[in-house]
């Protein structure tokens, strides 16, 4: 994939010769490349803590830190539940909060806490998307979905890499699209 930023102006100063250095527009101030990179790793790993909010999801910090195609959605590595979108403190199955995996389990064997046939969740199916990423091709499928949008927050909250979604064409599609490939 190609880069999405485009690169500072890069210069020398006579100090530090061994070194790059540019202008942040970010930070408003003069930074070496490896300095920018060690800010980007530390605000990329800093989840909670906003005093590293500027140099978080910064293209050229990515790109200085040498992970140009990283994921930049700002539910990347967030525990948040991919059904409710609620940040969790924990995830079930690194995927949904407490209480969504309770009224799943709760679908599953047919009743409620009550001992009633539980009403609220609608019925869950499999789904996938297809999705690039890093290069790749991907699709992700979860056996018992919600909704496309709890498949697109996983993928989001989930992969390392940058992501583009694309559409998945139907199967009878899919054999149409072969043959016009194959030019018949
Ligand atoms: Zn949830």
């Amino acid at each position: 994939m190609k880069p999405q930023t485009r690169k500072p102006a890069y210069f020398n100063i006579p100090e530090l010769p061994s070194q790059l250095h540019f202008y942040c527009d970010r930070l408003r101030a003069t930074l070496s490349t490896d300095a920018c990179g060690e800010r980007w790793k530390t605000a990329a790993e800093a989840i909670t803590d906003v005093r590293w909010i500027t140099c978080k999801k910064c293209r050229i910090g990515a790109w200085h830190a040498g992970k140009i195609d990283d994921n930049p959605s700002s539910f990347k590595a967030v525990k948040i539940c991919a059904r409710c979108h609620v940040k969790a403190t924990r995830l079930i199955g690194k995927h949904l909060c407490l209480s969504c995996y309770n009224r799943q389990r709760e679908q599953l064997v047919g009743k409620n806490a009550k001992g009633k046939k539980p009403s609220k969740l609608p019925p869950l199916r499999s789904r996938s998307i297809s999705y690039s990423a890093g290069s790749k091709f991907k699709t992700k499928t979860i056996d018992r979905s919600l909704d496309v949008l709890e498949l697109i927050v996983a993928v989001l909250r989930d992969e390392d890499h940058s992501v583009r979604f694309g559409w998945q064409a139907p199967a009878a599609m899919q054999a149409l699209l072969q043959l016009k490939e194959v030019g018949v």
